[in-house]
């Protein structure tokens, strides 16, 4: 273990890139990663021959033409449309709300005069969940009804809490108009070979060493404001959860966690994503043969929310309330007292992302790291 002069704990999106960009810097980079497999969230594998998104539908979406020719150097990127779909007691409706939506839900006087009145009010934007509920609209209480399902029944299942007090709550937006995409992005790609195949690309450099099925935590010193690994003083680039890397000194932070159920199945689910804010034990299925566009290759993935306990390392959410924020943010003061830690990504800067902004930011860190 003599041979490295970064270290990064985690695999995922962040962890990949920051090896591969610091290893093309010169640096030797020794990489820990928890599980047997590289990828974090965002991995896949075949299940039976059938290209599967092991943990919920994933696309490349985003508008930085650094980050699409970043992916491009690891990748074959194929063009896709993210189509997501609720199902609220059986009805099917479009997501993210759109005029679409509303004549799906509603029968089409109701559906007509809540467009005309949102035209009125927004004309052609976009507008969040807590502008259309701070409105006072002369239709509030049918859009109610729905953004009660589509926001609130599927925050307090996700997440168990008030949708209020989600903040990531307001960046699915309402559309004022008709639309097909989920968010707008210039680019929508998957990998054409799949996001594992990506990754382990871009981890192929003859700088970085992988140590699969290792907690990288338990290696790292952080005595008198100093960080060491083996005895090494090296930068240390942490991409997993903040508060176990600190040993909890500020107590834990709130993660949600899914369980994940796989099944090949003969018929297409119509969508990438079908939403279920009721019923069901299950939050979400998807479809990668679907998003693929592959018509013989269709799966369902089953998600299962669930709390992450505190040791548990499968932080698939944070949850966004005051509370949660401030510790989180206390945690990243203290992490800045040291020289060479940098926390990077979603359980480490506790924080929403998007692989494209997540990248983006990776390569404005390794321009940092000396
Ligand atoms: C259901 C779902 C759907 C999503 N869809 C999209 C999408 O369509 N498009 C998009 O851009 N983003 C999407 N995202 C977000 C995207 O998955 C994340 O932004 C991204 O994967 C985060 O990467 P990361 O490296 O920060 O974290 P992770 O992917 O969680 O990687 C962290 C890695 O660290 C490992 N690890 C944890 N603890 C330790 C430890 N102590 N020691 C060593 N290793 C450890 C983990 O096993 C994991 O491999 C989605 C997220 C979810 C949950």
């Amino acid at each position: 273990m003599e041979d490295f002069d970064a270290v990064v704990i985690g695999a995922g999106v962040a962890g990949c890139t920051m090896a591969r960009l610091l290893a093309e810097k010169g640096k030797r980079v020794l990489v820990f990663e928890k599980t047997k497999r590289i990828g974090g969230q965002a991995a896949d594998d075949y299940i039976d021959g059938r290209l599967t998104q092991l943990f919920g539908i994933h696309v490349l979406y985003g508008d930085s033409m650094e980050v699409k020719e970043f992916f491009e150097r690891f990748a074959e990127l194929q063009e896709c449309k993210m189509i997501s779909k609720c199902n609220i007691h059986g009805k099917v409706i479009d997501l993210p709300i759109n005029f679409k939506t509303f004549e799906q839900y509603f029968d089409k006087e109701t559906a007509d005069k809540i467009k005309k009145e949102l035209k009125t009010e927004f004309r052609d934007k976009k507008v969040s969940y807590s502008d259309i509920k701070n409105a006072g609209l002369e239709c509030q209480t049918e859009i109610d009804d729905l953004l009660h399902f589509v926001y609130e029944e599927y925050s307090d299942k996700q997440w168990q809490e008030d949708a209020k007090s989600v903040s990531v709550i307001d960046r699915v937006k309402i559309i004022i108009g008709y639309a097909e995409n989920y968010i707008d992005a210039t680019y929508y790609y998957v990998p054409k070979d799949g996001f594992t195949k990506m990754f382990q690309k871009m981890v192929d450099h003859e700088n970085i060493r992988i140590v699969l099925g290792e907690d990288g935590t338990k290696y790292v010193r952080t005595d008198d404001k100093k960080v060491s690994v083996f005895g090494k003083k090296v930068p240390v680039i942490n991409t997993t959860r903040i508060d176990k890397f600190f040993q909890y000194k500020y107590d834990s932070l709130k993660y949600r966690s899914l369980d994940f159920e796989y099944k090949n199945v003969e018929d297409s689910l119509g969508c990438c994503a079908m939403h279920f804010p009721v019923n069901y034990d299950y939050i979400r299925v998807s479809d990668t043969g679907f998003l693929y566009g592959r018509d013989n290759q269709h799966n369902r993935v089953y998600e299962y929310p669930k709390l992450l306990e505190r040791h548990d390392y499968k932080t698939y959410y944070t949850v966004s309330t005051s509370l949660y924020k401030e510790r989180a943010a206390t945690y990243g003061i203290w992490s800045l007292g040291y020289d060479r830690i940098y926390q990077i990504g979603r359980a480490a800067e506790y924080r929403h992302y998007t692989m494209f902004e997540l990248v983006e930011n990776c390569i404005k860190l390794a321009g940092e790291i000396k």
